[in-house]
């Protein structure tokens, strides 16, 4: 069974190169001509790890224009580009196709499931980390875990043997939601005020105040959506992960930095939208998320 996989980009070409490594057939789907020219004048994907650079020449097609079916394939885009890559793809699904959703935040999974109501779709989080430090190389910057689960059910797949031979390592999550909603709120209370300070997540202990606030909020928002555990346990999770990654900038300060589109429409936007839903007061995250959009109204980027 050919792995194929939908956005050659940081995790996408982590998970390429891993199988195609452990000897699993892999195909690359891109964008265009132009992107497969581009990958063909490098002759491959690149994995730095540990210092190491390796070549692998998997091979690549334009999504739309391959004639084999697909019957499994990893969708590793931004969540903001994951309806419309799905759609380039969505003609040569198999019937029995399983699709992999690696996107942060919530709302891109279920708008994609929705288009695609014939095949299996899988969510995943990811603890992993890696970036692009150049058209198709990948550098394997942090190991970690993923998790897949199935929204509507059913047992965990076969092939997650095959990912962990692959040293892809994966576990099945009975509720794939309440891992995607942790990771939506921890981002919710770290990531907007890191881009509103202008700072390293360390720096947050300087802004206790808020970051208590907003997990406030945020608690009250998981446990609405049935997760009380996970209410309880946030303010405590946030406080460890700005200790423990004191020293670093969060992805959507990265992203402001560098002048791209943010995730805030799967991220704080979407936490604000299911509050408003389940009419809750959320007045510190609605004022973070306007302050957030006029920020990224005067950089020029997009405020969705
Ligand atoms: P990325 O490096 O920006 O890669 C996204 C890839 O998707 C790019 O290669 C892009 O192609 C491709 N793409 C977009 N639309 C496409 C289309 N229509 N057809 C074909 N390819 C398309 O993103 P990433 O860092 O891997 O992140 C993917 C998701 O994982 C995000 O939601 C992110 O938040 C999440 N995540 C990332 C990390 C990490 O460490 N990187 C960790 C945890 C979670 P081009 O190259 O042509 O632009």
């Amino acid at each position: 069974m050919i792995w194929y996989i939908l956005g050659a980009g940081s995790l996408g070409s982590l998970w390429a190169t891993r199988l195609a490594r452990a000897g699993q057939p892999v195909q690359l789907l891109l964008r265009d001509r132009q992107r497969l020219a581009a990958y063909r004048e490098r002759g491959g994907l690149t994995l730095c790890e540990d210092g190491r650079e390796t070549l692998y020449p998997i091979p690549a097609e334009t999504a739309g224009h391959g004639g084999t079916p697909i019957h499994r394939l990893l969708l590793a885009s931004k969540a903001y580009d994951a309806e419309e890559a799905a759609a380039s793809v969505a003609a040569r699904l198999a019937p029995d196709a399983e699709i992999i959703l690696l996107q942060n935040g919530l709302g891109s999974q279920q708008a994609v499931a929705a288009h695609l109501p014939r095949a299996r779709c899988l969510y995943a989080s990811s603890t992993e980390g890696a970036f692009r430090d150049g058209d198709f190389r990948v550098v394997f910057a942090g190991r970690g875990q993923t998790w897949l689960g199935d929204e509507r059910g059913g047992p965990a797949p076969a092939w997650l043997a095959d990912l962990e031979s692959a040293e892809i390592p994966v576990q099945w999550s009975g509720d794939i939601l309440e891992r995607l909603w942790r990771k939506l709120a921890l981002n919710c209370a770290i990531n907007p005020l890191t881009v509103l300070h202008h700072c390293r997540n360390g720096e947050l202990a300087n802004h206790a105040e808020e970051v208590a606030g907003l997990c406030d909020e945020l608690g009250h928002l998981l446990h609405a959506c049935g997760y009380t555990l996970a209410a309880r346990e946030l303010q405590g999770e946030v406080e460890r992960v700005i200790d423990a990654t004191a020293r670093n900038f969060s992805s959507m300060y990265q992203d402001v930095a560098n002048g791209r589109r943010t995730e805030i429409a799967y991220l704080l936007a979407h936490a604000c939208n299911e509050g408003r839903r389940r009419n809750l007061a959320q007045p510190r995250l609605e004022a973070v998320h306007l302050r957030l959009r006029e920020l990224l109204r005067q950089r020029g980027l997009p405020e969705a």
